[in-house]
């Protein structure tokens, strides 16, 4: 606990699933110092009131409420609030973690009221312009006074665009901490497991929502069309951005064969992807946790921004062909 600090004085700003997984612990480590401001990026209680119960999180101190809306309005939006909050309450410094607009507006506002800004899980790269979180991580890494960074291939990719010295720190990634006190024990996972009907090993765990994958029919068709056609059972928990697309496309026919959720709270996706015998995603905290509980993920990607993963990847195969 960071005591010297005056209450509500540093404030941490996030809006997403990920966000709130990442930034869970640091909260806790802030205490009473921590003024949360959600702006609502993730509105659906499935993807934000159950991560921040999963973490015995207080709710929000602020709520922005932007969600919803197109890319740019939702930055302005929430940089204008945030500015006008920052000046009500004059944080010593601002947190942002990731690469989402919430991050990126936190940013533009922190550096418009000229508060030192910190950036949790900095200097990411997939170098792939067409990604727009990819200009959102670039742009607040450029702003942050404080580049935390996981690995030593982030510092690189900060010191290639003249980010280094005292601003750039590794720290590691938060994440470990998260699957650390959530994961749940083995006769825990085995019963969420054995909810769904599966056997350990048995089971793909799908997640995929991003852009790339679910905006176009044609390449939603044929990811869906590829997932049910594998030889194993598949359990597709559904961002509700991608159930909408499904039903707008009049895809449904396309899910034949594929266990449908609704998005699973942290707890029971983490024991799934610990059981499971693949994953397969889009995200970016999936392959992460993947390489921390140490199972496969077939990345449904034109690139990452964690090329450490493929490592882990390769030495699990290598293990297990060894
Ligand atoms: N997640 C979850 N339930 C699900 C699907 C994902 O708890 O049904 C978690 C997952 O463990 C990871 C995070 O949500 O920590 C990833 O969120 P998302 O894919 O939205 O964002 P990204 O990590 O790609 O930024």
């Amino acid at each position: 606990m960071i005591q010297e600090l005056p209450p509500k004085s540093i404030a941490v700003v996030l809006g997403t699933r990920p966000e709130v997984v990442k930034l869970a612990n640091v909260i806790r480590e802030l205490g009473d110092a921590a003024l949360v401001v959600h702006s609502g990026q993730h509105y659906d209680d499935s993807l934000s009131k159950v991560f921040f119960e999963a973490f015995e999180l207080a709710t929000p101190d602020v709520e922005l409420n932007v969600g919803g809306i197109s890319r740019g309005a939702q930055i302005g939006k929430a940089t204008r609030q945030l500015d006008e909050l920052f000046s009500q309450r004059s944080p010593q410094a601002v947190v942002v973690q990731g690469d989402t607009n919430t991050a990126l507006a936190g940013a533009l506002a922190a550096n418009a009221g000229e508060i030192p800004l910190v950036h949790i899980e900095a200097g990411l790269r997939s170098f792939d312009r067409l990604m727009p979180e990819e200009h959102n991580r670039v742009a607040v890494d450029h702003l942050a006074d404080l580049c935390c960074a996981p690995t030593d291939l982030n510092v690189a990719n900060l010191a290639a665009e003249s980010i280094i010295g005292p601003r750039v720190v590794e720290t590691g990634n938060t994440i470990v901490e998260a699957v650390d006190e959530l994961l749940p024990s083995i006769e825990r996972r085995r019963e969420i497991r054995a909810d769904f009907g599966f056997e350990f090993d048995g089971f793909v765990l799908a997640t995929l929502h991003r852009p790339e994958n679910v905006d176009d029919p044609d390449r939603l068709a044929v990811v869906l069309g590829e997932l049910s056609s594998l030889p194993i059972p598949v359990l597709y928990p559904m961002h509700p951005r991608t159930a909408a697309t499904i039903e707008r496309f009049g895809l449904d026919g396309k899910l034949e064969g594929i266990t449908v959720t609704e998005p699973l709270d942290y707890v029971s996706f983490l024991g799934l992807a610990a059981e499971s015998a693949v994953l397969v995603s889009d995200s970016g905290g999936v392959q992460e946790e993947a390489s921390i509980i140490k199972r496969p993920v077939a990345v449904v990607r034109r690139s990452t921004e964690r090329p450490e993963v493929q490592g882990t990847f390769a030495q699990l195969v290598e293990r297990s062909i060894g």
